[in-house]
């Protein structure tokens, strides 16, 4: 099938695509088009106007601030996966980009598209509530930063307006230093180009790397097409906190992620499947963070 006929606008500045999202009725915005165009062509998506940012320069970026990193809307999959800047300081995020799809979607899709999109299954979604990372959204009206873990309200549905758009997202590297700090992102696919049925993210911060068993200091955990939302679960981080990372605090951290977990049914991963999945790859996922943060120093 072809998309419906659309009108399409290419502005060359971030105020342009807002006065034309305030202004024209039915407007979507394109971003890498690797998610969008597919709706469109099903008809699922019937937008009378697409507001281009392709054109627009200066919100394709990725770039140190004093507490973290901000990234614009609309950098590339390819350069976060390839970002010396995000493997030194949140290493998460190269590792959560290098898996989406094949080159071909990472080449054009963007973390403000994926965003956009809010897909639960969605990388950048959880690790970006693994992280509390912030999204910077822009209207005519102004500016407003909402909480990454705030903003995914409900299954595809956010917290953004017909007239904002997203114009960058923070991710602070408080409290997660580069040295003593290991993160992972973690999918379990059926194939390389297919969305995760499970995907989890973590951080774990250790006190001492040349300790023979170093204490977790602080830990985050994430999951992916587990719930209608990316899902933090403060429940199981807590349990690994406060001790050397041992069978036991893993065992009951997954235990603590199954029960919390709410994932809907698939074709090939029914629902109890995905809730004990998302348990063992959560495990799995803070184990190599773990080992990553002793490898750190
Ligand atoms: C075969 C295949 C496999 C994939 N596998 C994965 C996967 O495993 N994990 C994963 O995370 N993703 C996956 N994706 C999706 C991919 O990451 C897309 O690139 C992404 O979801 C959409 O980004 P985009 O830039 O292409 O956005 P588009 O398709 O252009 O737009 C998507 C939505 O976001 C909105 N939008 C775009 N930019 C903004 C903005 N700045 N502010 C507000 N709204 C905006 C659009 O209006 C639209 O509603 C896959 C895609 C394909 C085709």
């Amino acid at each position: 099938m072809k998309p419906a006929p659309f009108t399409h606008h290419r502005p060359e500045s971030v105020e342009e695509a807002l006065e034309l999202l305030a202004e024209l009725e039915e407007a979507e915005l394109l971003a890498g088009n690797q998610s969008l165009g597919i709706v469109m062509a099903n008809r699922l998506a019937t937008p009378d106007h697409l507001v281009d940012l392709n054109g627009v320069d200066d919100l394709a970026y990725v770039e140190e601030t004093d507490d973290g990193v901000r990234i614009g809307a609309m950098a590339r999959h390819r350069t976060l996966e390839r970002s010396a800047l995000l493997e030194e300081r949140l290493p998460m995020l190269p590792e959560a980009a290098a898996q989406i799809a094949g080159p071909a979607v990472r080449n054009r899709g963007t973390i403000g598209g994926s965003i956009g999109e809010a897909d639960p299954a969605g990388n950048y979604p959880a690790a970006l509530v693994a992280l509390e990372g912030t999204l910077h959204l822009r209207s005519l009206e102004g500016s407003r930063d909402v909480p990454a873990d705030e903003y995914f309200v409900a299954y595809m549905f956010t917290d953004l307006r017909e007239d904002e758009l997203i114009e960058s997202v923070s991710v602070p590297t408080d409290p997660f230093p580069p040295a003593r700090t290991g993160m992972t992102f973690l999918e379990l696919k059926r194939a390389a180009q297919t969305w995760p049925t499970v995907s989890a993210a973590t951080a774990v911060r250790i006190d001492d790397p040349d300790a023979e068993d170093p204490v977790v200091e602080d830990a985050r955990i994430a999951l992916a097409n587990a719930a209608d939302v990316p899902l933090r679960v403060p429940d199981a981080e807590e349990v690994v906190v406060g001790e050397p990372l041992s069978e036991a605090g893993l065992a009951e951290a997954a235990e603590r992620v199954t029960a919390a977990v709410e994932p809907e049914g698939e074709m090939h991963a029914d629902r109890e499947y995905k809730e004990a999945v998302a348990g063992e790859y959560a495990k799995r996922s803070l184990e190599t963070s773990y080992e990553r943060a002793i490898e750190s120093c």
